[in-house]
């Protein structure tokens, strides 16, 4: 029996794993991949205080050795299912634990084009990490689609190994900070297609090829996808928990409509998701929780 369980080892779950292991609390971290979450798939970090400029995997190595210091428990176990009652259970592939409170601080996952044969080709041609595949591009020709900070920075990510970077947005302009806009514009490699959509995939002998755009056919050998993405949230199929769209509603303390649970970072509903909020909400839902 824990006092707090953690869903999400991102910078939400292990900020709050920090501070709820700091306050005395017997706390439990469950994480379904690696520890640090999508921070592992940030090619460069420039907006978190203390580091001027840091990978997301060093990020997510620093977070880490945290909690072996301090020596926080945690599984890497897929959370598959809770019961939220007075205590709260949660199901893994393997295990069920029990708590008095939860934290879900899950993330989000990203979202891919509905094309036919996409999911056939995730891995192979189609990527949503610039950090993790780019290599396989080098001196190649490459798309990425989006139109917001994430198709904009691994952009400029790619240009430094591909030969051509052409970035496939569906408006004139472009959602993202007007600094990377500015370094976008800037680079030479990188070549704007604006007003335009992937309505097809171009495939030869099980390998893609290129996309089919709205007016003409773009051949590249590789395609990042950086459209958005959605809250991880399907392990929470059995419950009343408030939801929009998808994320998990919370008050200004981070509790949801049930009480004992809850949710910080990228899987709340909110305006503002960066690094620097996620670590923030996890700290304070933390201090709430071990202030009760
Ligand atoms: P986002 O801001 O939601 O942008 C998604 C982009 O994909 C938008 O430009 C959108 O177009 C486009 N899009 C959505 N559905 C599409 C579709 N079906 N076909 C084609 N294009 C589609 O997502 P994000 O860029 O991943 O950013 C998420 C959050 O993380 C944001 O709050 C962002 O500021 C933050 N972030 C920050 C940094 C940083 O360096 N500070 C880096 C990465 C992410 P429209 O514009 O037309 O809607």
């Amino acid at each position: 029996m824990y006092d707090l369980i953690i869903i999400g080892m991102g910078i939400s779950g292990i900020s709050a794993g920090i501070y709820a292991k700091k306050a005395g609390l017997k706390v439990l971290m469950l994480e379904s991949s690696s520890p640090g979450g999508t921070i592992n798939q940030i090619p460069h970090i420039e907006n978190y205080p203390g580091f001027p400029s840091i990978t997301g995997p060093d990020l997510a190595m620093n977070l880490f050795n945290t909690v072996n210091d301090l020596q926080i428990e945690y599984k890497l176990e897929k959370v598959t299912d809770v019961i939220l009652e007075e205590i709260k259970t949660v199901k893994t592939t393997n295990n069920a634990y029990q708590s008095k409170y939860l934290l879900i601080a899950s993330g989000r996952k990203p979202r891919l084009l509905p094309l036919k044969n996409i999911e056939k080709f995730l891995g192979k041609g189609i990527s949503t990490c610039a950090l993790c595949d780019g290599a396989f591009y080098k001196n190649q020709d490459v798309a990425v689609i989006g139109g917001g900070d994430s198709a904009l920075s691994e952009s400029l990510y790619l240009a430094k190994i591909v030969k051509t970077v052409y970035l496939i947005h569906r408006r004139k302009e472009f959602r993202g900070i007007e600094e990377l806009i500015k370094k976008v514009k800037n680079t030479s490699n990188i070549k704007i297609i604006y007003d335009n959509e992937v309505t097809a995939l171009i495939t030869k002998k099980d390998k893609l090829t290129g996309l089919k755009l709205k007016d003409q056919d773009l051949m590249v050998s590789g395609v990042f996808i950086y459209i958005g993405s959605d809250p991880n949230t399907d392990f929470l199929h059995n419950t009343s928990l408030k939801m929009e769209n998808g994320y998990l509603i919370v008050n200004n303390q981070y509790e949801t409509n049930i009480p004992g649970v809850y949710a910080t970072g990228d899987v709340i509903k909110k305006d503002i998701y960066q690094l620097i909020t996620a670590a923030s909400e996890g700290a304070t839902a933390a201090i709430n929780i071990s202030e009760n």
